[in-house]
């Protein structure tokens, strides 16, 4: 069942019947397929810069995020959409570059300030660092008040969190680091 109410609602479902994005609004959508029930609602707070979309999943069997698969999980970094970002073959709204880092806003944000920092050299995933990675993973942290700064939340406060592998929800084998804030998060982060 597909249910869309309100304006401006823009919604890409999968093969699967999954959504795998949104833009609206004001919409309520509920979503049911064979396995999983989504009940969500979206605003878009048109005081902020930031479009935000705040979508919650309610499910009944289990949580999947799409993208997440086997064949994600072992991707070659040089093969995935960050890749392209990094070299300017696909766009993105920057925050902030240097020559070791990009940060842009998540294409589908979870919180008024949704940030992704990466490096520009490919790494999959933080299961993939080693030594060699010690100085740029330094920087990337490094960069994160900074980014914060831009984005007007150091004060209020925010969240970083890296997705690693099956278990942890990685659609993307580009090691990233998701800043997330602009609200009150919730723990635990299941
Ligand atoms: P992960 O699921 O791997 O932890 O996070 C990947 C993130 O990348 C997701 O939050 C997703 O919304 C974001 N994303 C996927 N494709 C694109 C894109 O083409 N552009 C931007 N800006 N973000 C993307």
């Amino acid at each position: 069942m597909l249910l869309v109410r309100g304006t401006r609602s823009l919604i890409y479902l999968s093969s699967k019947q999954q959504i795998i994005n949104i833009s609206s609004s004001s919409c309520k959508v509920a979503l049911t397929t064979s396995s999983t029930s989504f009940i969500s609602t979206f605003n878009n707070n048109q005081n902020n810069n930031n479009k935000y979309s705040q979508l919650s999943y309610y499910s009944s069997t289990k949580m999947s995020k799409p993208g997440v698969t086997e064949a994600a999980v072992k991707q070659d970094p040089r093969d995935t959409i960050f890749a392209k970002i990094v070299e300017g073959s696909i766009p993105c709204k920057k925050v902030y570059e240097d020559d070791d880092c990009l940060a842009f806003d998540d294409i589908s944000p979870q919180a008024p300030v949704h940030v992704l920092l990466i490096p520009k050299h490919p790494i999959g995933g933080i299961n993939d660092a080693t030594e060699e990675h010690a100085t740029v993973l330094g920087k990337l942290m490094t960069k994160v008040p900074k980014i914060a700064k831009l984005k007007d939340i150091d004060h209020s406060g925010y969240r970083l969190v890296v997705n690693e592998g099956i278990h942890g929800q990685q659609s993307v084998r580009w090691l990233h680091i998701h800043i997330l804030g602009g609200r009150q998060l919730n723990w635990p982060p299941c």
